[in-house]
């Protein structure tokens, strides 16, 4: 019975890391972690992560909804469009410290996104003011 209940506080202790582990899996693939370091400038449309990333809009749906359901980025709907936004600020400093460990690890770091940088071929009304 001790072997038990010593083995039921470990599975209490370590739902916690199984719980990061989860967040870290969500983070773990490439366009994810473009996405976060597009929303990290802010709030952007499907369309606008669709032609920043020049991929196509089921594929950024997939990889938002992941996010989403991990917690990690909000959706909110105006009209037609949908935007995302990351549900925490701080998220971005995950994205920093990757740059840094890549820099100390003599890799090539993630490219830095331009808050102000125009998708060329992009409807949302960032790209496209009317
Ligand atoms: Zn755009």
């Amino acid at each position: 019975m001790a072997t038990a209940s010593v083995d039921r506080a470990k599975q209490r202790e370590s739902v916690g890391y199984q719980n990061a582990a989860a967040l870290f899996r969500a983070l773990g693939h490439p366009v994810r972690l473009e996405i976060v370091a597009l929303l990290g400038h802010g709030e952007a449309c499907v369309c606008h992560l669709q032609a920043a990333l020049k991929r196509r809009q089921p594929y950024i749906s997939q990889q938002l909804m992941a996010l989403r359901d991990a917690g990690l980025v909000i959706d909110r709907r105006d009209g037609a469009m949908v935007y995302y936004r990351l549900a925490a600020e701080n998220t971005q400093m995950l994205l920093e410290w990757v740059q840094a460990e890549m820099r100390r690890q003599g890799r090539t770091p993630p490219r830095e996104m331009d808050p102000e940088a125009l998708v060329e071929g992009c409807p949302c009304p960032r790209c496209s003011p009317c």
